[in-house]
């Protein structure tokens, strides 16, 4: 069977090794392609340690979309040992920046209530998104 492939790349550095589907949620597995690069921007080699992190991503297909990632702890000749930096995840997030964009609009739009229910981010999760979203306004 012909390998599905599309124009985009939606977590840069990484691709899909398997899914899985729970009831409505959808788990895509990543390995990275390729080695991490530092936050100062040097490509690093030298993995110090790699941790999974379930992340957020917004819905695929009608389903609630996890991520599992494993990220790298990079050995970093200047800057010491300092997780990978990537395009599409900010250090310590637990939502895609894709998801992020997309709660932001929506909160835009309509009560947390309610982005809650399209979401199903937590209320704490969608309070701080909110609160962040109107300072950066401001
Ligand atoms: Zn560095």
């Amino acid at each position: 069977m012909p390998k599905l492939t599309l124009p985009i790349s939606p977590w840069e550095g990484f691709s899909p090794t398997h899914t899985e589907l729970h009831h409505d949620t959808l788990t895509i597995h990543l390995t990275p392609t390729g080695p991490g690069r530092c936050r100062c921007g040097q490509v690093v080699r030298q993995i110090h340690d790699i941790t999974p992190r379930t992340i957020q991503e917004r819905e695929a297909f009608g389903y609630q979309t996890l991520l599992s990632v494993p990220l790298r702890r990079l050995r970093c000749p200047d800057c010491g040992v300092v997780t990978e930096r990537l395009s599409w995840l900010e250090p310590h997030a637990r939502q895609t920046n894709r998801l992020i964009q997309y709660v932001e609009r929506l909160l835009k739009l309509m009560p947390i209530k309610h982005v809650n229910e399209m979401t199903g981010l937590h209320w704490h999760t969608l309070k701080r998104l909110d609160r962040r979203r109107l300072a950066r306004e401001v």
